[in-house]
């Protein structure tokens, strides 16, 4: 698991720059900006918080989020 404290600091890296960037843990291993709606995932226990990879999954509803998320390539 991700540390609760952890979870707390991490903002989005795109909407932290104007505005909150909270994210929220849905489905236990994605992070989702509720600013943008970039997702990032949570990959044996490490969150990816890159921008690419928040900007693959933006079209994508949160239910429709594979779980768990794929492995990095
Ligand atoms: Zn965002």
């Amino acid at each position: 698991m991700v540390s609760q404290d952890l979870l707390e600091i991490l903002r989005c890296p795109v909407c932290v720059r104007e505005k909150e960037g909270l994210l929220d843990l849905v489905h236990g291993t994605w992070l989702v900006c509720r600013d943008c709606g970039r997702k990032y995932p949570i990959t044996e226990d490490i969150p990816v918080m890159l921008i690419e990879e928040g900007d693959k999954w933006i079209q994508v509803a949160v239910g429709d989020l594979p779980v768990p998320p794929p492995k990095l390539s």
